[in-house]
């Protein structure tokens, strides 16, 4: 395969998977943690290695390397690899995904601002879904009418925050996941509830399917409901690990055991909980985000912009949803009617974001 963003959260996952099941790494694609590329180089290697900077290059073991954007679409164009696994995180893992999709790889998409900023010129003939709620529905699938389809949401790191207290978090209080462990930006993502936004624009690409909703189920155990027609509702359940759905995006099938099975005695007991616009400001545009998905383009640009802000300590969380709501106003007229429109609309909306 080749991995693209192999240092990060789902990187490293999916190397265990390959680990595990003995797959090839062709080309490893990293940004600046070179000491853990360096490691992966020494277990796995690959013919070929991608990272972020040129000043990098000479602390990198190994001698078919090069850097930048450019590097990691040749990357995949050159490989003989019929696997690419994207999990860069953010619009930059947008041209790598269209690039696997048009030289005819299968795509293992954990990127999923791909499929929120172009979802409708992705062709999904060869794509899976990394994201566990996505698969958990497609899990639950069956030949029966579906009415619905649900997503949960752990609600993030202020799930339990006094809320008059939000507007001054720490970036350290952000980044403290209560069940997963993820990268920096999905985590903050998580905490505006602004990542479930995602996944239910994701769910309507991959499914087809507009009758979405997502509530809070604290313990991350459950990851997704299909409401049938006939009046029954399946939930998938699964231990918080990511491996599941990457193990299946990569294999298509798993016969083996991938995660120790849930012990519903051990939990002892669920909670669920509507997520509350008072908590996290963002949900009052779902239904028009999911109503108009050409949004998402707009939304992943101000989000992206607003993230890094308040990582930068240049804002305080509050603002983050603040700048999104805004710029979803002034936007909300966007059509883009092909992907050169699409990087258009998401430069002009950075622009915007950024005064
Ligand atoms: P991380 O931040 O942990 O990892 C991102 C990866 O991308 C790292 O390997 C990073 O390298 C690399 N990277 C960043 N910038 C560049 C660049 N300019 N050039 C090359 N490589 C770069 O993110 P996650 O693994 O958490 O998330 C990845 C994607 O998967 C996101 O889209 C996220 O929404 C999605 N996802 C994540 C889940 C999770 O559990 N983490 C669950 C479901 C979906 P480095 O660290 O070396 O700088």
């Amino acid at each position: 395969m080749i991995l693209l963003g192999s240092t990060g959260s789902i990187g490293v996952n999916t190397l265990n998977i390959a680990r595990k099941f003995d797959l090839n790494v062709e080309v490893l694609v990293a940004g600046r943690n070179i000491k853990l590329l360096n490691e992966q180089i020494r277990e796995f290697k690959p013919k070929k290695v991608v990272i972020d900077r040129k000043e990098d290059i000479s602390l990198v073991c190994h001698d078919n390397i090069s850097f930048g954007e450019t590097a990691i679409l040749e990357a995949i164009e050159n490989s003989s690899s019929k696997t690419v696994v994207n999990a860069l995180v953010g619009f930059l893992g947008l041209k790598p995904t269209l690039k696997a999709i048009e030289c005819g790889k299968k795509i293992a998409l954990a990127n999923k601002e791909s499929l929120v900023v172009a979802g409708k010129f992705i062709d999904q003939k060869n794509l899976s879904p990394i994201d566990s709620e996505h698969f958990g529905l497609w899990y639950l699938l069956q030949n029966k009418k579906i009415d619905s389809m649900m997503i949960t949401a752990s609600g993030g790191s202020f799930r339990d925050y006094p809320l008059d207290k939000l507007s001054n978090v720490s970036i350290k209080e952000a980044l403290a996941h209560p069940n997963w462990s993820m990268g920096n930006k999905i985590t903050i993502d998580s905490a505006t509830m602004t990542n479930k936004m995602f996944e239910l624009m994701e769910a309507a690409w991959l499914f087809d399917i507009r009758k979405l909703d997502a509530i809070i189920e604290t313990k991350s155990l459950i990851h997704a409901f299909i409401n049938f027609v006939d009046g029954s509702t399946t939930a998938h359940i699964a231990n918080t690990s990511m491996q599941l759905p990457i193990a299946y995006a990569i294999l298509g099938r798993c016969d083996e055991q991938i995660l120790k099975p849930v012990n519903l005695i051990d939990i002892g007991n669920l909670e669920f909980k509507k997520i509350e616009v008072s908590r996290y400001p963002i949900w009052e545009i779902k239904d028009e985000i999911l109503n108009n998905l050409d949004l998402g383009v707009v939304l992943n640009a101000a989000n992206e912009v607003a993230v890094s802000k308040f990582l930068n300590s240049q804002i305080g969380f509050l603002d983050i949803s603040k700048i999104t709501m805004n710029a979803i106003k002034k936007f909300n007229n966007v059509n883009p009617t092909s992907i050169d429109e699409i990087f258009q609309i998401d430069k002009e909306v950075r622009k915007y974001c950024e005064l």
